[in-house]
């Protein structure tokens, strides 16, 4: 993929570096407590929350990364401004504006509105606080699963923004109003079909990141495709326990994925991303 030197998004918050120790100390909980504990006493909040936000930035500052990790960092905070541009002129050409979403790069942990997550939790998107969560190791993993390239991760990011999409327009909601009036069978049906309009929409940014910048370069698109085949559910399955069991599927089968984002490729039409109103997953 080209993306060296290329406009980063600036909706990003780097939280590398920060031990779990210090994501208590730093926010969330800990410093609340403080904050509520101070004004109590009647002192000035500022005071306290200067110095929560200090230690935040000082974990962040003192975190040297690795060569490989800064360009890793480099490729998906390009890929986020991608997607951003693609997106906002999806959303302005339906009279709509696209509200950018945030990406958090962590290592180990993290903290966000949907709970606390693990680097082995794999990149995430949290409705809640409207964030990907991403903690760049991630790479290794799919290197692992015989899915590198940078165009594997980028990949992952644009799904990720994918949920973000689904999550503005409405889709994740319906998905989760249904949630009680289902078996968890027909559930994970669901969400099979929110998963697989994700890697649509990863798809469909592909297309569109091409028309606009040419990041092609040869491979990537094979490196994606590769990707998607490599972290479909059947494969996971298949290597941490040995066999498939289908009804446990939340993110479509390996072949279903692929299907989806070549579509979304090829397409480049929104409407066309429709995976809940199909007999053909
Ligand atoms: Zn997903």
């Amino acid at each position: 993929m080209r993306y060296k030197g290329r406009r980063s998004s600036s909706n990003v918050e780097d939280r590398r570096g920060m031990s779990r120790g210090k994501l208590a100390v730093g926010g969330g909980i800990g410093g609340a407590i403080m904050i509520v504990l101070y004004l109590l006493l009647g002192g000035d909040p500022s005071a306290v929350i200067d110095q929560a936000g200090q230690d935040q930035n000082s974990a962040s500052g003192t975190y040297e990364p690795t060569a490989e990790e800064q360009e890793l960092y480099e490729l998906v905070t390009v890929t986020l401004a991608d997607t951003e541009d693609v997106w906002q002129e999806i959303f302005r050409e339906r009279g709509s504006t696209y509200e950018e979403p945030n990406m958090v790069v962590f290592t180990d942990a993290v903290q966000s509105a949907c709970g606390t997550a693990e680097s082995a939790t794999g990149p995430f998107y949290c409705p809640a606080d409207r964030k990907i969560y991403i903690d760049l190791s991630f790479y290794n993993q799919l290197r692992q699963l015989e899915a590198p390239g940078d165009f594997a991760m980028a990949y992952v990011v644009a799904h990720e923004v994918g949920h973000h999409v689904q999550n503005l327009l409405g889709i994740s909601e319906q998905v989760q109003s249904q949630r009680r009036s289902l078996s968890e069978q027909e559930y994970n049906q669901l969400s099979v079909r929110l998963e697989l309009q994700a890697d649509y929409f990863a798809g469909l940014w592909a297309h569109h990141a091409q028309d606009k910048f040419n990041i092609l370069q040869e491979g990537d698109i094979e490196e994606a495709l590769n990707a998607a085949n490599a972290i479909g559910d059947d494969r996971l399955q298949r290597r941490s326990q040995g066999y498939v069991v289908p009804d446990a599927f939340t993110h479509g089968t390996s072949a279903q994925r692929v299907r989806w984002f070549r579509k979304g490729f090829e397409s480049g039409k929104l409407e066309e991303g429709d995976t809940f109103n199909t007999t053909n997953l």
